[in-house]
Order: C-alpha cells, then structure tokens, then sequence
C-alpha cells in the first residue's frame, strides 16, 4: 500500500467498486401511509399516527412526555419558548452545527453567544460555556454533533450551579448514549429532527422530549408547537397568552414515523460498528487525528470527521481531499464553510432587515478569533459520509484510501 502511486498521479485506485446503497422506505412506510389516510382526517389530534409515533419514541427513549413538530428547528424552538427563554437572553451553543439551531433563539429574541470546543470531539468545551456565563444567560443549548456525545456531566453541574436551562440537539445523534444515558433525556428538553437526511426521515419533522416528566410543562410544550391551544383529550382552550407558532406535524409523517423508527436501532447500531472500524483504522496514521468520542459515550456516526495535522504533511487539507476523491473515497473539506458566528447575518448582526434587534440588547462579539478552537477543527477537518447500506468492505477501502493519501503526503 505504502509503496502504491496516488490515483490522483495516475496509480489505481482504492476503490474501484461501487458503495453499498438501499432503499430506506419500503412497504412498511406505505401500509402505515394507507391507514393514516383511511383515517379520514389527517390531523394530529384526531388521527392515531403521530400519538403512536410518539408512544414508541417514549417507549424507546424511556421517557414519559414528548411533542411532534414540523422540523428539528421547530423542535427547538418549542424547547426554547417552553423553557421560557425572552426577549434579550442569552443562549449559550456551539458554532459548529446546522443552522437549525440557532433560528429558534433569534425568533425569541434571543442572542446566541457562542461558547469554543473541544479538538477532537467537535462538542462543546465546558470550560469555555463556563466563561461565556453572564447575567443575562438563560439556557445552554448543546449540540451532540454527528452522533457524538458531550460532556453531560460537566455541562448539568454547571446548568445546576448557574441555574440554567438545558436543551439538546440532537438531531445528529439517534440511540447515542452517554454514559449508558440516551442524549435528549439527560437536560430539561431533547431534540430531535427527522428531515430527510437524518438517521431516520419523515420527510421533515421534529420531536421534543420534556424530561422533567411533569404534566404541566408537557402541555406547555405541546401548546407551544401549537399556536398556545391548549388542546388536551376533548377540550381546547384559546385563551392565548403568550405568542407561540403552529409547528405541528401531520399524519402523513407521523406515519411514515412510526415505520422508520422500527429500522433505527439497526441503523445506529450499524453506524457505530462502521464509524468505530474507521477510527481504529486511523489510528497511528501520520498526519491523521480521528475523530474522538466522548469519555463515557457510544456513537451513532451520522458522518464521521477527521483532522488533519498539517504540520506534517507536505500537501493542504483541499490537495488532501482531491487525492482522497480520486482515490474513490468521496469526502468533503470541512463541514460548515465557516463558524456560525462568521455567516452574514450574525457578523453584521442583522436578523431582521432594517433592524439590528435583538441583538443590540447584548452587543455580542461575533469576531473572528472567538472560537479558535472551532474555527481550526473546520480548517482542517474532512468529513466522510457513513451510510448503513456501506459493507464493512466499503469501509475497509475508506480507510486504505485515508491511509494511502496520508502516508504519500507524510513521506
Ligand atoms: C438537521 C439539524 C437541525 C435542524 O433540523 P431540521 O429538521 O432541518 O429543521 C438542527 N440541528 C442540527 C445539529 C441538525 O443537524
């Protein structure tokens, strides 16, 4: 292998066959479609299809209450709005994620502050949320990304000790565990989206467990996703009090749900198996640092992502990339083009137009530099995508073809 020419100067390539690929949605998805339809109402609350989706999901997770929504943007900013997160608060969160994230907070009008991560992990840095805490900080909002976990311990100590709401995303990260406990069940709310490139797809579609397990913040939760109606058994109440957006899901996902969820223990556990096999194969590889899972956690790799250590190797990280592509392994430089606080609208603090509300409530510092340890993970990163349909072959030649690029550029 060592001694092989790079496909990319005319050797053969790794891989030369084709990745394992599959149908995600068969007949099970259609049969449940079917009896939403038969149902003759598509609506949440009079069909049978999202309550059941719901049921297995609290049956899987262990929980007793959570809400469907209409994405995994939604899902969060009902746990924002639920959690009681106002006008002018802080909410703490990383600047590596989907922008999913952060839309809910600027539609409570709330500042996001941005607090840097761990290296190797991509998660949030306790010690780095600890010093972003001010007076005006409301709730952490953690980002479990590509089916990592983070440091929960830390993270809940600090929440206790500052009086904080936590919030989980994880879109990313279906059956992740952190010490034995399911990411989303260990802060106040989880979240979780089922768009259509996530572990599993609803079309869109989002879901909020409230983890305190008390009736009156579940109904606080459900009314948030539901313009406030208060809509319980047979009554409903509209006396609104406070403003709230209609983010319900229908039937039709709800259905589709309750089939896709049947597949995602095999899904994560297949993710794990292969997402392992690539960081064992890249360990001790020169000028490769694999991705590193949390202390405590099991991982459910909805992509996986390595480093590259630039000082030794003689190419950059896109000359990397291109050989590894020619090699026939697809990947992406990085993940995000740049940290969230670097996008347009927060570097110019300008949600709205015409308007530098909210953000003029707290002066944010949305300047480069805020973040190295963020803004360097996306220098150097590559990101490989990992699919269930793979073979274990598949991901053999993933890592051959790592292994050969890192070891031509190391020489
Ligand atoms: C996908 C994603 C979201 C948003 O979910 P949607 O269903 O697309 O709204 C939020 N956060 C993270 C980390 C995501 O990956």
């Amino acid at each position: 292998m060592n001694q092989s020419q790079l496909a990319i100067l005319g050797g053969e390539k790794v891989k030369s066959k084709p990745f394992g690929s599959g149908k995600r949605f068969g007949m099970e998805e259609a049969k449940e479609l079917l009896e939403a339809l038969e149902q003759n109402t598509l609506f949440y609350h009079f069909g049978n299809k999202v309550k059941q989706f719901l049921a297995d999901f609290n049956a899987m997770y262990g929980v007793q209450y959570s809400v469907a929504t209409s994405s995994g943007t939604a899902a969060i900013h009902v746990a924002l709005g639920t959690a009681g997160v106002t006008v002018g608060d802080e909410v703490i969160t990383s600047p590596i994620t989907d922008q999913g994230t952060l839309i809910g907070i600027l539609y409570q009008n709330a500042i996001p502050v941005f607090a840097d991560l761990e290296p190797h992990t991509y998660n949030l840095d306790p010690a780095s949320i600890e010093e972003n805490i001010t007076s005006k900080t409301k709730a952490i909002l953690v980002v479990h990304l590509a089916g990592n976990p983070c440091d929960m311990d830390a993270i809940m100590d600090i929440a206790k000790k500052h009086n904080l709401k936590v919030i989980e995303d994880c879109a990313q990260s279906y059956l992740t565990t952190y010490k034995g406990r399911l990411v989303g069940t260990i802060g106040d709310y989880g979240c979780f989206s089922t768009n259509d490139f996530k572990h599993i797809s609803t079309g869109d579609g989002g879901i909020v467990t409230v983890n305190s397990g008390d009736k009156e913040d579940y109904y606080r939760t459900h009314a948030f996703a539901d313009k406030n109606y208060r809509r319980h058994d047979d009554s409903v109440e509209k006396d609104i009090e406070y403003l709230a957006p209609n983010y319900r899901m229908t039937e039709l996902q709800g259905a589709v749900g309750i089939a896709q969820l049947k597949k995602l223990d095999w899904i994560c556990k297949t993710r794990n198996t292969y997402g392992e096999q690539i960081n064992k194969g890249l360990q001790g590889v020169p000028g490769v640092s694999p991705m590193e899972i949390t202390e405590g956690g099991w991982g459910t790799y909805w992509f996986y992502m390595f480093r590259l250590n630039l000082d030794k190797l003689s190419c950059t990280r896109e000359e990397f990339s291109a050989a590894l592509e020619v090699e026939g392994i697809p990947n992406q430089p990085g993940y995000l083009p740049k940290v969230l606080y670097e996008i347009p609208m927060l570097k110019k603090q300008q949600a709205y137009v015409n308007s530098r509300f909210p953000f003029e409530l707290s002066n944010p510092n949305y300047e480069s530099g805020v973040c190295p340890v963020a803004e360097e993970i996306l220098n150097t990163a590559i990101r490989i995508s990992i699919s269930e349909f793979y073979t274990e072959k598949d991901i053999e030649e993933v890592v051959d073809g790592i292994q050969k690029v890192a070891d031509y550029y190391s020489r």
